[in-house]
């Protein structure tokens, strides 16, 4: 069975020249499947012997959503069930200008940062390009409406699944599908610096947004173990490269830990580093994590450490906390999921 949504029209239109069936019938399947339409008996343009051809040798893979928590903020969060039955998170957000989605890029996660709980278990697998479209379509049709942001910031390396992930970004964009602009993408990386090269390369307009979290390489290792292999000074010339090759702002994410990174010299080693940067600061109060290690600071020091990022001229953002209450954060929902054996943990079933 080949998923549609893993194709491109020229794609298709060749798996179908292949199995004897006119290629004009790709733009029709592929708007109906964008017009939220999935199941090949309701595509009524199409004949009898399409639609039965179809059905043996093709498959529209939208994950399930099995489970579907509602924040107080109005947030919501998805457990999506895929094909081979993995389970993967996916946010809806609302905001005034309209929705947007965040998706995971992996089953799992390889890079091991101590704060986050997405990683506990390793990298189970990497996600196809199309069921990462799956994760939008399945979201757009809770929506109810268009998607108009999106971030790949759920559980998983997006660098690490490159070439998926690349061949993603061709595709959401395209006119054909979901027809989400680049500048409204945001891609969230750890650091692997040579792939963040091959990402300059692309020569594409999705923003690019650098996990950091610690400006010394000393302190950055502790927390983040990709560090290991990718230092800050291997980071940041990558950075250089993709800034002077784009031109584009970065942003980077700060998740403040009590007593770790909040302080005045991290803000001084964070100016000295960011130097030079066409940059943004956008700092997130860590997402206490069950068993974790770490304490999220109180407001008033969240407050004196942007004010403090602020008085150096770096642009800086505290993010809105959304559906902390439904451990929207990487991987919690799906843990506490796991951890309750796969049992309730409140919210919608669907
Ligand atoms: N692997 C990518 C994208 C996924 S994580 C990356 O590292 O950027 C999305 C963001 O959430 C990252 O900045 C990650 O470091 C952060 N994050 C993970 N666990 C967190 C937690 N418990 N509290 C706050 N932020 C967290």
């Amino acid at each position: 069975m080949i998923n549609i949504l893993d194709l491109t029209p020229e794609e298709l239109k060749q798996k179908l020249k292949e199995s004897g069936e006119k290629p004009f019938r790709a733009d029709q399947i592929l708007n109906w499947i964008y017009e939220g339409v999935f199941s090949f008996d309701d595509m009524k343009n199409l004949g009898e012997g399409t639609r039965a051809l179809l059905k043996r040798e093709f498959s529209v893979d939208v994950p399930e959503i099995i489970k579907l928590l509602k924040s107080v903020d109005g947030t919501r969060k998805g457990l999506l069930k895929l094909k081979d039955s993995h389970i993967i998170e996916a946010v809806l957000m609302k905001y005034e200008h309209g929705y947007s989605v965040c998706i995971s890029t992996q089953v799992g996660c390889r890079m091991g940062c101590s704060f986050c709980a997405s990683t506990k278990e390793g990298l189970i697998r990497n996600l196809t390009a199309g069921e990462m479209i799956g994760q939008i379509l399945a979201l757009q049709q809770v929506a109810g409406e268009r998607i108009s942001n999106l971030v790949l910031m759920g559980s998983g390396e997006p660098l690490d699944n490159f070439d998926e992930v690349a061949r993603f970004l061709g595709m959401v964009s395209s006119p054909w599908g979901l027809a989400i602009g680049q500048r409204h993408i945001t891609l969230s990386t750890c650091g692997i610096a040579p792939r963040i090269r091959d990402f300059a390369d692309l020569d594409n307009q999705v923003t690019l947004a650098i996990s950091l979290h610690q400006p010394t390489q000393a302190e950055r290792q502790k927390l983040m173990p990709v560090a290991w292999q990718h230092d800050l000074t291997s980071l940041f010339e990558a950075l250089r490269y993709y800034q002077t090759k784009t031109n584009r702002r970065i942003s980077f994410e700060y998740a403040l830990v009590d007593g770790v990174n909040d302080t005045p010299e991290a803000a001084q080693a964070l100016r000295v580093l960011l130097r030079g940067l066409k940059c943004h600061v956008n700092l997130i109060p860590l997402n206490e994590i069950k068993d974790g290690l770490y304490k999220k600071p109180d407001l008033k020091k969240i407050e004196a450490f942007r004010a403090r990022l602020e008085s150096f001229n770096i642009p800086t953002t505290i993010r809105r906390e959304m559906g902390s209450d439904i451990d929207a954060a990487c991987g919690q929902l799906k843990r506490s999921f796991l951890d309750q054996g796969g049992d309730d943990v409140g919210g919608e079933d669907v």
